[in-house]
């Protein structure tokens, strides 16, 4: 629940469901989503950003977006082409997970406990590096119309 329309969504759904409004099948249904969901998920960040921000200037809630958008396999090549744009500095200042010194101030905020430098490490073997920078001219390209905008 990041923002307020999302807990008058939440108190909408609190009216209308009911305990015991679901079949066992529905439930079992939601039960294995959630199973797969939590396997491919690699950083269970909610976006809060109470971390935010960091002292290095990184992103750390987009960083694990992202991630997390690469382990499930949502169309990894644009993932790694939209994690050079927006955070490599193909669209304005850097703020990869490379940028991380190990401070230490986001491991304070989190509510979620992440090991927050150690899981931006991950970040960076994952989608950083010179193949993502290469790419970043070509997505710019793919996008183009939306960038002049
Ligand atoms: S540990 Fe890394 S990501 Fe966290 S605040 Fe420090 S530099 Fe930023
Ligand atoms: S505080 Fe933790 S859960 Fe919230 S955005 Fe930062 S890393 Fe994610």
């Amino acid at each position: 629940m990041n923002v307020e329309n999302h807990i008058a969504e939440n108190l909408n759904t609190c009216e209308n469901a009911l305990p015991g409004s679901m079949t066992p099948d529905e439930l079992a249904t939601v039960e294995k989503v959630a199973a797969t969901y939590r396997k491919l998920i690699k950083v269970g960040c909610t976006g809060c950003a109470y971390c935010m921000p960091c002292p290095f200037g990184v992103n750390i809630p987009q960083c694990f977006s992202m991630y997390n958008d690469y382990s499930m396999g949502l169309n990894r090549m644009m993932t790694r082409g939209f994690y050079g744009l927006q955070l490599m500095g193909g669209m304005g200042t850097p703020a990869d997970a490379s940028l991380c010194r190990n401070c230490g101030k986001c491991v304070k905020a989190c509510p979620q406990k992440i090991a927050i430098p150690d899981e931006l490490k991950k970040v960076k073997r994952t989608l950083g590096g010179l193949s993502t920078k290469i790419m970043i001219p070509l997505i710019r390209l793919m996008i183009s119309p939306k960038v002049k905008e």
